[in-house]
């Protein structure tokens, strides 16, 4: 597994700073990394270049803050918002997708690939291809496009650290193990929002519940999906990417308390468990330090304050957007790629009122089922056929919509 060799600089006050690219720096994840940066010893880590979507403010804000020496703002209207603010910092700004790929192949030793959806597939591929390590937070990439980035990744020589919370916490918890020890994963969620209520209520959700998630502060893509259990699917196809493990050996396990991230079990029935309190700045610090570590103020955990941890099987009936990402996953192809995008379309529409919480699942399946009724679905041999299936996807979701 690519992951698992330690890198060879350790990270500390006593050697040169790493030195890091922010893709999607503007976000919820990149906020936290930069409150691990501002927090960690002096001189761990600098920033190369910042990369965000279409808030020129807060991107000016972010690169000035970073002393980073280059911001990209994907959105190239925002061009001369972006000049304007950066103006006297002595930060070189550009705009549009050119600058971000610009931004993305910034001399580093790590890339944070934290751009909501996909995207973050082209630019977070271009640094892989580059042979640069990614942190990465972007699951639609592995989701989209997760054969070729793996494939990719080998090539290249390019390591990717798990940055998502249960795939970080399975990466600790493996240790390196012998990949051929291991006989299962497993992934917790929270359950979301929605846990406890009926099937019909969740039907009914508006975007306002959806988005009241009980554990997790986090950019509303992921939230909604946090809600639907679509992101625990997406996080299942991230893991068979990430870990190089059968889809059968996968599973998921709602935990409400949000502690245990993640489970690995052991051919001798060993099970180690990766454990923290629901804080992306974690599993963020392990990546930017590993194999070192760097403090955070993130709170620790007090299983006595906590007193009980629980899990349940999850309920495919009340959150059948978990079974049909299964089902994807199990299908393969370009199933995963279809599910994708189907996916950030529904997202999008329910956010915007136009479908109820019901449909976002339904949608979804529908989609994939029709790719399949048709033969498309043939696996992407390339990220260029990953990206053409998911634009040819998202024109037949939003002409599903009308
Ligand atoms: P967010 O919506 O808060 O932030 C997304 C970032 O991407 C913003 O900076 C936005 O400006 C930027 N962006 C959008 N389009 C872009 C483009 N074309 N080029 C460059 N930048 C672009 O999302 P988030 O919650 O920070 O999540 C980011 C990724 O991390 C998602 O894939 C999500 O699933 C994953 N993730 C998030 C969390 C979390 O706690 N927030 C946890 C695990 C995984
Ligand atoms: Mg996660």
């Amino acid at each position: 597994m690519t992951i698992s060799e330690p890198a060879s600089v350790p990270v500390g006050p006593a050697t040169a700073p790493r030195r890091l690219v922010l893709l999607g720096a503007t976000g919820s994840i990149g906020r936290s990394t930069a409150d691990v940066i501002a927090h960690a010893p002096e001189g761990a880590f600098e920033v190369a270049s910042v990369a965000g979507g279409s808030d020129a403010a807060a991107l000016a804000k972010m690169a000035i803050a970073l002393k980073a020496s280059f911001a990209a703002l994907a959105d190239p209207a925002g061009a001369d918002a972006l000049r304007e603010a950066l103006a006297g910092s002595g930060v070189r700004s550009g705009a549009g997708p050119e600058a971000v790929l610009e931004a993305a192949l910034h001399d580093c030793d790590l890339v944070v690939g934290a751009i909501a959806g996909a995207a973050g597939v082209e630019p977070t591929h271009a640094a892989l291809e580059a042979g640069r390590t990614i942190a990465l937070a972007n699951k639609e990439c592995l989701v989209c496009a997760g054969g070729p980035f793996m494939r990719t990744a080998a090539r290249a020589g390019a390591r990717l650290l798990p940055m998502d919370s249960e795939h970080n916490a399975i990466f600790q918890a493996l240790g390196g193990a012998d990949p051929s020890t291991i006989e299962q994963m497993i992934l917790t969620a929270s359950g979301g929002p929605f846990r406890t209520w009926t099937a019909e209520a969740i039907a009914a959700a508006t975007p306002q519940q959806a988005l009241a998630h009980p554990n997790w502060s986090m950019g509303p893509k992921v939230t909604i999906d946090s809600a639907s259990l679509m992101n625990k699917g997406l996080e299942l196809i991230e893991a068979f990417h990430i870990f190089g493990i059968e889809a059968g050996r996968l599973d998921v396990l709602v935990h409400p308390q949000s502690i245990v991230h993640g489970l690995v079990t052991f051919a001798d029935g060993s099970v180690t468990a990766g454990m923290a309190v629901p804080d992306m700045r974690t599993p963020i610090a392990h990546c930017l330090a590993y194999p070192d570590r760097v403090e955070t103020r993130v709170r620790r955990v007090d299983l006595a304050a906590i007193g009980s941890l629980s899990f349940e099987r999850p309920d495919f009936e009340r959150f059948p957007a978990l079974r049909v990402a299964m089902d994807c996953m199990k299908a393969g192809g370009s199933l995963p790629t279809v599910l994708n995008a189907a996916n950030e379309i529904a997202v999008e529409a329910f956010l915007a009122g136009r479908i109820s919480f019901h449909q976002i699942a339904s949608m979804v399946e529908q989609v994939c089922e029709a790719a399949v009724r048709r033969g498309d679905d043939g696996e992407p041999a390339t990220v260029g056929d990953a990206l053409e299936i998911d634009r040819m996807t998202r024109h037949r979701a939003r002409e599903a919509l009308m």
